[in-house]
């Protein structure tokens, strides 16, 4: 028997997938997939103004690079489809008329305007705003007037007085909210659409949803979902609210304090199983407290009662870290397999790859694993490799000066010779000119770095020249004199 637990992550297809969604997004997989459950992928896409079909496609591209697989979606359908809420009006619109023929909702004609004046009233009092139920209570004849002058009704829900919404957060124990503090909430807008919490609630049911993991910003929308469950005789699914992710300055998680799309990520030269391992620690601990895990491993350990409803502090340092770890652990060849693409890039591979551009390029690899965080480093770090025309930085030009470039001279002179010309016997010769003058080696080998990197810090000097080749080597040698 497949498990009954059916989670789900409903992201609006505005725009990418941000670090809170995709935190959400992987918690829910990890419940589901810990458990044999169902992990299903549906789309907002009620904002019409904002969605796009573009934007479909990268929530698709992002959780396909992350290895977040879903069972049930609008790309590959499922039981419960459809899995985009605009292609599913006449559900909603089936459920809105249950709750209006039995009460708990109502036609409401007010204008903007009229609202507006409402919540200046309100503000002018210095109370909490809550519609002021007007149209609570018009009568078939009020109705047909309005709707004559060309008004075009939402459909309002009405909160019963004095009651107390109850649930049991499955993160954060029993939360209370008394209804006179909930104002009677639009469910469906004048254009027949949906509100997000109407919608959600009849997503859920008709999809069977046993577990709602999501974002503690939700907590304040729950009292009205469950309103609704409750009109329609429907028991919710179990709720739990997983706590914000801060910045490092613990100010929630915004563009300017490190939040990030996921595709900026993959640009920036993070691995998405380091990604994601960084971010299954944002809130919740495996048992052992062990902090590098596969998905396999995180999937073993997941369990919600260790997921904190604290708020858990995104840091970038740490991502760095434990992105170069996962870089390290990687085989050349996967690292090399994983750089192309920033190589590409930046022009200094093409796709026309030999057998002899691979060999090379997975020596290369090796002079950059052991220095490099992200694979965003490497472009930057093996250029010297790769193009003909040496730039030097002009910073690192500066160590170039007559002397050390008499030095440059000689040096040269003895690499032209050496017999092989590997790491060992390169480094033999150079170390044998600056013993042989009495020389500090950073003193003559930063040049030397300089002229054959471009750079002040490269990967190991020697086994970059004897990967370039003597000829090469050379030759930037030269060009420096
Ligand atoms: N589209 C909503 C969000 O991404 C879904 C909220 C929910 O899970 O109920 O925040």
């Amino acid at each position: 028997m497949p498990s009954p637990v059916r989670v789900r992550l409903a992201p609006s297809p505005t725009g990418p997938i941000h670090a809170g969604t995709l935190h959400t997004g992987l918690f829910n997989w990890l419940y589901a997939r810990s458990l044999g459950g169902t992990f299903v992928l549906r789309l907002e896409d009620t904002d019409q103004e904002r969605s796009r079909p573009e934007w479909e496609e990268v929530i698709y591209q992002e959780m396909r690079w992350l290895g977040l697989d879903w069972d049930e979606g609008p790309d590959i359908g499922g039981n419960y489809g459809p899995y985009r809420q605009m292609e599913r009006l006449d559900t909603y619109r089936d459920s809105a008329r249950r709750l209006l023929e039995a009460g708990h909702a109502y036609y409401c004609y007010c204008t903007p305007e009229e609202l507006e004046a409402e919540r200046q009233e309100a503000q002018k009092k210095g109370v909490v705003y809550q519609y002021s139920r007007k149209c609570r209570n018009l009568t078939a004849e009020d109705r047909r007037r309005r709707e004559d002058e060309g008004r075009k009704p939402v459909i309002r829900f009405r909160v019963p007085d004095g009651e107390k919404v109850v649930f049991d957060d499955l993160i954060r124990g029993l939360i209370e909210t008394p209804t006179d503090s909930i104002g009677d909430f639009i469910i469906v807008r004048s254009n027949g659409i949906p509100i997000y919490n109407f919608a959600v609630v009849i997503d859920d049911v008709t999809m069977k949803i046993t577990h709602v993991i999501r974002g503690e910003g939700h907590i304040s929308n729950t009292p009205q979902q469950l309103l609704i469950y409750q009109a329609l005789g429907l028991e919710p699914p179990r709720l739990g609210h997983i706590g914000h992710i801060l910045g490092k300055d613990r100010a929630k998680l915004s563009k300017r304090n490190g939040d990030a799309y996921v595709g900026d990520y993959r640009e920036r030269g993070y691995l998405p199983e380091a990604l994601l391992n960084f971010m299954a620690l944002l809130g919740w601990t495996p048992e052992d407290g062990q902090e590098f895990l596969t998905k396999e491993e995180m999937i073993r350990q997941f369990k919600l009662d260790r997921v904190t409803r604290a708020p858990s502090v995104f840091d970038p340092d740490k991502l760095d870290w434990m992105n170069g770890n996962y870089i390290r652990n990687l085989s050349l060849d996967e690292l090399a397999r994983r750089s192309l693409p920033f190589l590409q890039k930046q022009g200094l591979m093409t796709d026309a790859l030999q057998p002899a551009d691979w060999d090379r390029m997975v020596k290369i690899m090796a002079t950059v694993q052991e220095r490099i965080r992200t694979l965003a480093e490497v472009p930057g770090m093996t250029e010297f490799f790769f193009r003909d025309e040496l730039t030097i930085d002009p910073d690192a030009a500066k160590l170039l000066t007559e002397q050390s470039r008499a030095w440059l001279g000689q040096v040269r002179d003895r690499l032209a010779v050496v017999e092989v010309f590997d790491a060992v016997q390169t480094e033999a010769a150079c170390r044998a000119f600056v013993e042989e003058n009495g020389l500090k080696a950073k003193a003559v080998f930063q040049p030397i770095r300089v002229a054959v990197t471009g750079r002040t810090v490269s990967p190991p000097l020697f086994e970059s020249m004897a990967l370039l080749g003597r000829e090469k080597t050379l030759r930037r040698l030269d060009s420096v004199r």
